[in-house]
Order: structure tokens, then C-alpha cells, then sequence
């Protein structure tokens, strides 16, 4: 326990605001070496438990100590099949690395730079997936939306033997990996490269195909055997305060998409439009508002605000995302509450009207809910803002699936040990079940769906057998 931890090295902050490249720069050989030998290898490892893949972390970690890349890999693989995105993006400090037993007198192995290390490696080096013989099992599955939870799904279903089609709305695969977050945490080709290499699996691909639109769940079931829904949650959340309508006011999944999916930061070699302001405010302190904050200042601004309506302590964005941004030189205004956006004439953004706020007794989530302070009012000078608080479930795809229940947010309900939705042989995992999460527990729901559509569609059932039963008996 006395070996000190190897900082992974990263771009200089005054550099990396002038460019999209990525920030983390990843661990060598040598370091990722040195920070698997750290490892204890406990047994039973509750790192492991901290997982909702469940990847088998001590002994990947046992195979990189034993320069052996490729067995890593493999072993990474036989519960996640987006490690290189995983290896980017998992907020480690919430979960595996959480859980390590480093944490009582020091700092936790490294496993997430260790994951990426991983998958990075096999990618420059061309490792193949031993993958077991396919067996056909001559059922199709239809997957809605093409995130890490459907991804995950297909995959598995893929390398089972069946026949899966992935229906996907946009232009691209990846959900949220490809539109939403930014180049210069996940690069968009470590994206392509793991999507292609599921799409290799034998999974077909339909884009530009709106589940709800193009065809409804309903006809999907005459079509396939069992339906698998991970469309994600990504419909825009807005503060419903007065001016949200004026010209510069963004919503960031909008905002984000025209930069990442539509390459608007790669102007004049693509042509999308974004137009980004002098001194932009960005609302919420999550994930996808640093995200936002992040990618304005890239994108040119003068000065980038992050407003929150809490402190620091309950902001929802992954700790060292909070230290990057600041590093970036963003400015942080918590407990300051929005309550008006100002415009001229030509409905152009020149002010936003705040509240400051305190902290009162916690509320039911537990958090303690945050208070005007009266009197308080104030204009902060700023012309672009961008409402980063929050998406929800668009409910087009539950409109045209009969019979398949949602809660009161609109996120199907299902039962959280099988995925199954209230109609038999359909099946739900990711954002669309429980909200805007995490990547892992999207590829968790992918993992578990795919083995309970297995033994659903192994024991004899079938949605499209059921649909023409119940037809023949109208
Ligand atoms: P999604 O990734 O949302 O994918 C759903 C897919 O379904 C999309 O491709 C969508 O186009 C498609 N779709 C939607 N409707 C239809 C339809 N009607 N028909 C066909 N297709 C449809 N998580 C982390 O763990 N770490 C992070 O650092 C992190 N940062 C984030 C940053 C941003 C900007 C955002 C927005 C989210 C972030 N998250 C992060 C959350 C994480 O990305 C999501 O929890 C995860 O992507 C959910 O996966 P999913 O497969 O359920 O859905």
C-alpha cells in the first residue's frame, strides 16, 4: 500500500482551450504496469461489486501486470463491450474505484485509466475477440436506439446467434457517446471504432428510422420476436422562466449535438452553424453543463459562467470534470438561481436576471433544498445562455407501444432484475428506464436484457408468434 498512485498526464490547460483534442492523455505501458502491480487482488473484490457491468477487474488487472494486453482485453470483454468508452467516462469515483480498498489509507488503483490503457492497446494493436462459434438460433430481435444499452444488447444477442436489427433516429451510431459528449473527452473515432467492431458481430443497422415515426413498436412486433427499447432520455429540460425564447438561448443537447454529431467545430470544413457568444452563461452543474461550458470556450468565448442553484458539494458532474473546467478558467456562480433572461428589441440575449439562493433543510432527495435570498436580485452580464438542466424520456416510441407501461416520469416501468416491460417479449434498459444515468449502467441493462431475451426467446416464446395468435382470434 505504500506505492504512491501514477498520475495520468494531461493536456496543459492553456493549450487544450484552444483545441478538441482529447485532455487525458492516457497511461504507458509502463505506468499502467506500475499501477496494476499496485493492485492487492482481494478476494472477493469490491471493486467488482462497485461495477454495475460487473467487470472482472483483479484479474484484468492480473493479466496487464503479466504483459499480457491482448488476455486483458478478453477478459474485459466477457462483461463490457465498450471498454475504450467506459475507460473515458466512468465516473470511477462514484463506483469501482469507490469501493477499492486503497481508499482506507490512500488513493485507489487507477481502474478506469487501466480499462482504457486496455482497450486503447488492443485497438493500435489490432487484438481480436476470440469470439465463441456462433450458434444460429434463427429469431430476429429488433433493438430501438443505438446508446451503449442498445450497442451492449446487439452485441450480445449478435454473438448468441440471432438475427438483430438495430433501429436507430439519427444519422450515426453511438446515442449520447456521438452526439452528446464532446471530442475532447471521447473521440468520436474510439467511438467509430467500437461501434464498428459490434456491427462486425453480424447486427444490421437502420438509420434515420424514428421508432414511433417511421414504423411503430406495434408493427415492430408482427416483425421480430422480442423488441429490446433503449432510445435513451434525451428530450431537453428548459427553467420555463421568462426570455427563454430569445435568440442565443440554447438548449445543450442542441448545442452539444450541432458541435459533436454535425461537426460545427470543425467549421469551415463543415458547414453546420453555431454561433458562440462573447460571455455565455451555462445553467445546471452536471455532466452535460461542463460539457456545454467546456465546448463554448473551445469554441471562442471570451467568458463561460456555470450557475447553480446549489454548492459545489451536491453539483452532479463527475468530480475531476469540475477541476478541469476550472483549470480551463470557467467560472463558477453557485447557489445563483436564474429567474429572467433579458433581450432587445431584436430579441438578441444582453442579461440574465439571478437570484442568490442558500441552503435550507434537505428535501426528498435527500439533498437540502436550496432557498431565495430575498432581495437579492442581480444582472449578470452575459449574451448567450444554455440550459444544461436536465433531459427527460421523449415519449414517442411509448405512444406506439400498446400495452407497455410507463411510470410517472414517462420512463418505462420494468422489472429491474429481467428489463421485461409490462408487455410480454418486450424489453427495456438504459437512460429510458431510469433516467439520464451513466454509460456503465446502460451496458449493465444491455448485459442483462440480452440474457433474459435469450432464455425468453429459447423457451419457445415470441412476440410476433403472440401477435398472430391474438390476430387469428379477432
Ligand atoms: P443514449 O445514449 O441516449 O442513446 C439512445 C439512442 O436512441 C440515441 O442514439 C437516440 O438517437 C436513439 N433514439 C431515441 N429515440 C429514438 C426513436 N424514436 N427511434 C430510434 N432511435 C431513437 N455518463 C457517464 O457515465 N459519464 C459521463 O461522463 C457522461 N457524460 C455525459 C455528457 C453528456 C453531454 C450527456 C448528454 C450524457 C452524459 N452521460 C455520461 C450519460 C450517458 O451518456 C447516458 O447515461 C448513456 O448514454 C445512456 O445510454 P442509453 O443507451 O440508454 O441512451
Amino acid at each position: 500500500m505504500k506505492k504512491p498512485p501514477r498520475q495520468m498526464p494531461e493536456q496543459d490547460p492553456e493549450k487544450r482551450v484552444h483545441n478538441f483534442d482529447e485532455v487525458p492523455l492516457g497511461y504507458t505501458k509502463e505506468d499502467a504496469i506500475y499501477e496494476a502491480q499496485r493492485c492487492l487482488r482481494c478476494d472477493p473484490a469490491p471493486c467488482v461489486g462497485g461495477c454495475p457491468a460487473e467487470v472482472h477487474i483483479p484479474q484484468f488487472i492480473r493479466e496487464i501486470v503479466e504483459e499480457d494486453f491482448g488476455g486483458a482485453y478478453i477478459e474485459i470483454l466477457k462483461t463490457n463491450s465498450l471498454p475504450a468508452m467506459c475507460g473515458r467516462v466512468c465516473p470511477q469515483e462514484e463506483q469501482c474505484q469507490k469501493a477499492c480498498v486503497y481508499n482506507k489509507r490512500g488513493k485507489p488503483i487507477g481502474i478506469v485509466g487501466l480499462e482504457r490503457f486496455v482497450a486503447d492497446w488492443a485497438r493500435e494493436h489490432g487484438t481480436k475477440e476470440k469470439s465463441p462459434e456462433r450458434r444460429e438460433k434463427g429469431k430476429l430481435v429488433a433493438v430501438v436506439g443505438s446508446g451503449p444499452a442498445g450497442l451492449t444488447c446487439a452485441a450480445d444477442l449478435s454473438r448468441m446467434g440471432y438475427h438483430v436489427t438495430i433501429f436507430e433516429a439519427l444519422h450515426k451510431l453511438g446515442g449520447v457517446l456521438t452526439y452528446g459528449i464532446p471530442e475532447f473527452r471521447l473521440p468520436k473515432k474510439i467511438v467509430e471504432h467500437e461501434v464498428d467492431k459490434i456491427e462486425e458481430l453480424g447486427a444490421k443497422v437502420v438509420t434515420d428510422f424514428v421508432v414511433g415515426l417511421t414504423e411503430s413498436v406495434d408493427e415492430l412486433a408482427e416483425e421480430f420476436d422480442a423488441i429490446f427499447l433503449a432510445n435513451g432520455a434525451g428530450a431537453p429540460q428548459f427553467m420555463h422562466i421568462p426570455g427563454e425564447n430569445l435568440n442565443d438561448v440554447y438548449s445543450a443537447n442542441e448545442f452539444l449535438t450541432r458541435s459533436n454529431l454535425m461537426k460545427a467545430h470543425r467549421f469551415p470544413e463543415f458547414d453546420t452553424p453555431i454561433k458562440v457568444r462573447e460571455r455565455v452563461a451555462v445553467i445546471g452543474a452536471g455532466n452535460v453543463a461542463m460539457d456545454s461550458a467546456r465546448t463554448a470556450l473551445r469554441l471562442g468565448a471570451k467568458e463561460v459562467r456555470v450557475v447553480y442553484r446549489r454548492t459545489r458539494e451536491e453539483a452532479p458532474a463527475r468530480a475531476e470534470e469540475i477541476v478541469r473546467a476550472e483549470e480551463e478558467g470557467i467560472v463558477f456562480d453557485f447557489l445563483t438561481l436564474p429567474v429572467r433572461i433579458l433581450g432587445d428589441e431584436k430579441g438578441n440575449v444582453t442579461g440574465m436576471e439571478c437570484i442568490r439562493m442558500r441552503l435550507g433543510e434537505p428535501d426528498e432527495s435527500g439533498r437540502r433544498k436550496p432557498l431565495p435570498v430575498d432581495g437579492s436580485n442581480f444582472v449578470m452580464q452575459v449574451d448567450m445562455v444554455i440550459d444544461a438542466i436536465g433531459t427527460t424520456a421523449n415519449p414517442i416510441v411509448a405512444r406506439s407501444a400498446t400495452g407497455v407501461q410507463t411510470n410517472k416520469w414517462g420512463y418505462f416501468a420494468v422489472d429491474e432484475k429481467t428489463c421485461a416491460t409490462s408487455r410480454e417479449g418486450v424489453f427495456a434498459g438504459g437512460d429510458i428506464i431510469r433516467g439520464s444515468a451513466t454509460v456503465i449502467s446502460a451496458i449493465g441493462d444491455g448485459k442483462r436484457a440480452a440474457r433474459v431475451i435469450d432464455s425468453y426467446l429459447s423457451s419457445g416464446g415470441s412476440l410476433k408468434k403472440k401477435f398472430t395468435q391474438i390476430k387469428n382470434t379477432l
